[in-house]
């Protein structure tokens, strides 16, 4: 594994008006891993992930993305650099069928570059969405539409993936095939930073973890050891 981060991110905070929402979040992603942000409701997972893809400013701190500052960078410059999220919500065009919302995904590469490929790398990752390709994105259960958001997401060739609660209401079944989907994304060498409430599936799937808390990031370990550890598991495992 390298010793350059792909992501590194020191000392941030963020604000909505007078709230702080992240007071000192500091994580560091290295090329070919999975990595998880684990934390309750509100301790500001998907503020992070915001802040990361240039929708939302920091207040302090800094965010660099292979080795260079990407604070005041544009969002859609961001995915041309690399950075692909996939949000909270899937947030998919319902009213766009399969074909043309991944198609919307690539619209950040060059004109004229060949998608046949990618088409192929999605539909054999997710076979249901070859299945639909010309139904519309809306009609899709909300796993299938989970599955096509991180297809959109992977059209733009990124070289770091974010995900934000990919298990958010989806069917376990569903759950299961996203996370293994993840699992083989990342083997065939995807990095990806991972959010999620269900921490102990994030743990199972990622080499390392970070907790956040009210707005800060406070533990951090492999997440083999995350698992074991008792204030982990009493307060994110159930036990
Ligand atoms: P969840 O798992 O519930 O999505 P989260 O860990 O992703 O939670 P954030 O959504 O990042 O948490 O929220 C962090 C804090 O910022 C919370 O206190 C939240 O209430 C606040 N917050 C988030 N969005 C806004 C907003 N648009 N306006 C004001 N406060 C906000």
């Amino acid at each position: 594994m390298s010793h350059e981060p792909i992501l590194s991110i020191a000392g941030i905070s963020a604000h909505y008006g007078a709230i702080r929402a992240l007071s000192d979040v500091s994580l560091e992603v290295f090329p070919g891993e999975i990595v998880s942000l684990i934390g309750a409701n509100g301790a500001g997972k998907s503020t992070t992930l915001m802040c990361i893809s240039g929708i939302k400013d920091i207040s302090a701190g800094t965010i660099k993305f292979l080795g260079k500052s990407i604070q005041g960078v544009a969002a859609d410059q961001l995915v041309r650099l690399g950075l692909a999220q996939v949000p909270e919500g899937r947030k998919i065009f319902p009213r766009l069928t399969v074909k043309e919302n991944l198609e919307l995904g690539a619209y950040t590469r060059q004109q004229g570059a060949s998608l046949t490929s990618d088409f192929e790398r999605i539909f054999t990752l997710f076979p249901v969405l070859a299945e639909r390709c010309t139904q519309l994105g809306g009609t899709l259960s909300g796993g299938e539409q989970q599955m096509l958001a991180i297809g959109r997401a992977l059209m733009s060739q990124p070289k770091l993936l974010l995900l934000d609660e990919p298990s958010m209401g989806i069917a376990p079944l569903l759950v299961k095939r996203i996370f293994e989907t993840i699992s083989l994304l990342n083997k065939e060498g995807m990095t990806i930073l991972l959010v999620e409430q269900n921490a102990h599936a994030a743990l199972e799937l990622s080499h390392r973890g970070y907790v956040i808390e009210t707005g800060a990031t406070t533990i951090s370990d492999k997440s083999s050891v995350l698992l074991n550890d008792p204030r982990v598991r009493a307060a994110y495992l159930g036990h």
